[in-house]
């Protein structure tokens, strides 16, 4: 039995009994931890995770670190940073620095994040790779299972699977979610080499999902990775600037229409950058889902499926996040970050006129309900009577 069971707690001024017969029950008693103002716990289930063995396992699609900057195939990833590293030996020592137990726990600190939920970088989805797919996705669920077992308290992980092969992902899900840990999956918004989210083929994956009981993230690629070596016309990086979003908007629009949430009706999906476009565009995407798409499969009006999805904050400015806020509603939003990316804003629940206890739903209470996370024992503050 934890100590702080037997303590006394104290919300909005008020002392609250752990014994005796006023004596609040364990789950009330949690529940109160998770939404009290002074006990905040962020959980930023958007966060990226590369480990050595991640690295140089295949000859052609690696994936490398290179001077140059992470190469899988002809692609590397575009930056205007100037090269920190003179070799490519350098630069991966660099990534692997910041990828450290150590490390990412100093910027947690700094930032106050509790918890990571990590998953592998998008530009490694590996959709694309053939045979390789389905054995990288085995050896990141290997990697990110060993690194969060290494530090419960603070990390857990998305797997990754082969969506392009869904029979195979089926499985490796089940491997990851069972045997692993993995507290859901991570895909791509579009294009499983092919496959897209309203394809039946994915059925298998879909059911697999609802039978362990845990949540898609949706996380756009760069859809310039299937160009090869004229990957380059693909210019300003905008299949991931731009792209990212659009694919994940296509996520959310081809599983409605494509009738999968009326086969897998508990089915539940988070999408990051606040959804891509889909909140943005609801009410177009609502509408014309009903007068315009003769061949939508979505036995009900769009907004029903509404359930099913989560998004998050990740946008810049505070009138956006109030209005995803207004839009979507405190109960079906998650906190993330992309951490350790190329922009921290602080607090995103800050400023939007949420209540305290809207703002610890997202920060972590709905977090910790989806994923079904487990919250460090000293979670919470306690005052010992
Ligand atoms: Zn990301």
């Amino acid at each position: 039995m934890n100590t702080y069971r037997k303590s006394v707690y104290i919300i909005g001024g008020a002392v609250i009994p752990q014994t005796g017969p006023n004596a609040l029950s364990n789950e009330a008693f949690d529940l109160l931890a998770y939404y009290n103002k002074e006990n905040a716990m962020l959980i930023d289930v958007h966060a990226h995770l590369l480990t050595e063995g991640m690295l140089n396992r295949h000859e052609f699609w690696g994936p490398f670190m290179k001077v140059q900057g992470l190469t899988v195939g002809h692609f590397s990833l575009g930056t205007k940073q100037p090269a920190k590293a003179a070799t490519d030996a350098e630069a991966q020592a660099n990534l692997l620095a910041r990828m450290t137990h150590a490390s990412r726990r100093k910027l947690m600190a700094e930032r106050g994040v509790d918890k990571l939920v990590m998953s592998t970088p998008s530009h490694c989805f590996m959709y694309w790779a053939g045979d390789f797919a389905n054995e990288y996705a085995r050896l990141c669920n290997d990697e990110l299972s060993a690194f969060c077992r290494a530090d419960p308290d603070h990390f857990d992980f998305w797997c990754h699977a082969n969506l392009a092969d869904p029979l195979n992902a089926a499985k490796e899900i089940e491997r990851a979610v069972t045997q692993l840990g993995a507290k859901g999956v991570c895909v791509g918004g579009a294009n499983f080499n092919g496959l897209e989210a309203h394809d039946e083929r994915l059925f298998p994956v879909w059911e697999k999902l609802t039978q362990l009981d845990v949540p898609i993230m949706v996380h756009g690629f760069n859809q310039s990775i299937y160009w090869g070596e004229k990957h380059t016309d693909d210019k300003f990086e905008t299949t991931s600037i731009v792209g990212d979003c659009v694919d994940e908007t296509l996520f959310f629009w081809y599983l409605i229409c494509g009738g999968a949430l009326d086969v897998f009706p508990t089915l539940k999906t988070y999408i990051t950058h606040a959804g891509g476009m889909a909140v943005f565009q609801l009410g177009r995407l609502s509408e014309l889902n009903r007068a315009m798409a003769p061949d939508s499969r979505n036995q009900r009006p769009l907004m029903d499926y509404m359930h099913n999805f989560y998004f998050d904050l990740d946008v810049h400015a505070p009138g956006l996040r109030r209005g995803v806020a207004e839009v979507v509603g405190a109960e079906r939003l998650l906190y993330g970050t992309n951490f350790g990316g190329a922009y921290d804003h602080g607090d995103l629940t800050e400023g939007l006129g949420l209540s305290a206890q809207d703002r610890e739903r997202i920060r972590s209470g709905n977090a910790i309900e989806l994923l079904k996370l487990k919250v460090p024992a000293n979670a919470g503050r306690v005052l010992t009577s």
